[in-house]
């Protein structure tokens, strides 16, 4: 192998079109939405799962992230 070789460039960048990338970035901030809603306000009136579980289990991050809690 020579140093031409070894130093080649990489293959051309591939540009991806929006229209396939679109989905995924609604996904990515539907799941981001849902996070959101698990730290922040998954409590009380707003709770929609019975109990205290998702509360308990999200606590630090709520804390963490400024959330108000107690
Ligand atoms: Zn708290």
């Amino acid at each position: 192998m020579t140093a031409a070789t070894l130093h080649a460039p990489a293959a051309g960048v591939v540009a991806i079109p929006l229209r396939e990338v679109l989905p995924w970035v609604i996904f990515a901030g539907l799941m981001c939405l849902i996070g959101v809603y698990f730290v922040g306000a998954e409590e009380g009136a707003t709770s929609i799962i019975k109990g205290m579980y998702v509360h308990e289990f999200v606590h630090d991050g709520r804390h963490l992230l400024g959330f108000p809690c107690h």
